[in-house]
């Protein structure tokens, strides 16, 4: 297959003509059940009316002006996630990286301001995906994406997570900042436990580093709390979104406390795209529904019964499925074949996962799925599995 595109994914031969709800059709009008939803970001399932006519209605007015004047569904926006969380302000970004590298440069500056420009640091964590810009694979710190790419951007010291020997031992006056995702999304579904999550804070405090959680995967809903953290009763003083945030359209937003934001002034960061009109109907639209009474507590409830599902699935077959992660509608299996067997086998099952390190596959299906579509799921994993220990049997035999 020759392609003009750039040959950096490993693409399945698959397209889509449309999408409705949880379900994407292909044009001969196959229907493959979405528990992918474009990794994470189509929080709403595909072409939620409430965001169609958000986006549409805004289309026939504004799409974008730039920020040198002022955009009050920004600014909307903005008081509302303000309003919702313990940020007293927000830079809205196009994706979930430059959320990150707004979150990495407010943290430097923030020491900067006060007088300790050495404080450049950043400690991260093994398994970590934080994006692919130059800054945000050296916060990763994974050699794959890092290869190639000249020197590492300075700053980022990375340990084992849980390693607190190995904490103490890198954080030193160099060190500004910690960076930490509650549950490590590309990494394989791996959740900092919220006793973890507590001591890292208390850290953090101790030492007078910002504490930076990165919820572009696990934010706006997707583990039955608005923002993953919740969970554990703690705050960060600045926090990366995307993904589910624009349900669809590319967004991002760095929420912060104002003191750890009190380096940011004008003229140090910018964006061209970030915030525009278009971008923040959308957004707003996302929040109609997501903060909605009732919204939340059924991700959570719908998550419980997906899980519970999965836990029965994976005793009926301990051999494909070792064991069952994570919270809410952010969910992984940890497998005993390759995941890219597994992703292909459900795919052919018409059910979309999406693989993830530690040969994991993730369930990340919008959150607006209910009883059924978890059962249509279940019926489909059922016969991916099957189908995979069929293929080992025979594969044993011979
Ligand atoms: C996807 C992701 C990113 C990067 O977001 P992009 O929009 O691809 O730049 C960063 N952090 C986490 C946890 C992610 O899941």
């Amino acid at each position: 297959m020759t392609s003009p595109l750039l040959q950096t994914y490993a693409r399945a031969d698959i397209e889509f003509e449309k999408g409705e709800g949880a379900w994407l059709v292909t044009r001969s009008g196959e229907r493959y059940l979405d528990f992918g939803a474009g990794i994470a970001v189509n929080a709403l399932g595909h072409c939620h009316p409430h965001l169609v006519e958000a986006l549409t209605t805004q289309a026939g007015k504004l799409w974008h002006t730039s920020n040198l004047v002022r955009i009050p569904e920004g600014e909307r926006l903005a008081q509302r996630l303000v309003d919702a969380t313990f940020a007293d302000s927000v830079f809205f970004t196009n994706s979930g990286a430059e959320a990150l590298e707004c979150a990495i440069k407010m943290a430097r500056r923030y020491h900067f301001a006060k007088g300790q420009p050495e404080r450049f640091h950043i400690v991260t964590f093994e398994g970590a995906f934080h994006g692919r810009t130059l800054a945000t694979i050296a916060a990763g710190g994974q050699k794959k994406y890092l290869e190639g790419f000249g020197p590492k951007v300075q700053g980022f010291d990375q340990v084992a997570l849980g390693d607190w020997e190995a904490l103490e031992a890198v954080v030193g006056p160099q060190t500004g900042a910690i960076l930490v995702e509650p549950i490590q999304g590309e990494g394989g579904i791996r959740t900092v436990a919220p006793e973890v999550l507590r001591r890292l804070r208390k850290f953090c405090d101790e030492r007078g580093l910002l504490l930076i959680l990165d919820e572009v995967q696990s934010g706006v809903g997707r583990t039955g709390k608005f923002f993953a953290h919740e969970w554990s009763g703690i705050t960060p003083d600045i926090m990366a979104v995307a993904k589910g945030i624009g349900g669809g359209f590319p967004m991002g937003a760095c929420l912060a406390t104002a003191e750890a934001a009190s380096g940011m002034t004008v003229g140090v960061h910018g964006t061209t795209f970030g915030g525009n009109p278009l971008a923040m109907a959308v957004g707003n639209a996302v929040l109609d529904v997501v903060l909605a009474p009732g919204f939340l507590e059924e991700v959570a409830r719908t998550g419980l019964l997906l899980k519970q599902r999965l836990a029965a699935l994976k005793d009926r077959h301990p051999g494909i499925i070792t064991e069952v992660r994570g919270e809410g509608l952010m969910l992984g299996l940890k497998l005993g074949v390759p995941n890219t067997e597994f992703v292909d086998e459900a795919r052919a099952n018409r059910l979309i996962v999406i693989g993830a390190g530690d040969n994991v596959v993730r369930l990340l299906p919008p959150l607006i799925i209910g009883e059924a579509e978890v059962s249509e799921a279940l019926e489909r994993l059922e016969a991916t599995v099957a189908a995979l220990e069929a293929r080992a049997s025979a594969k044993g035999a011979a």
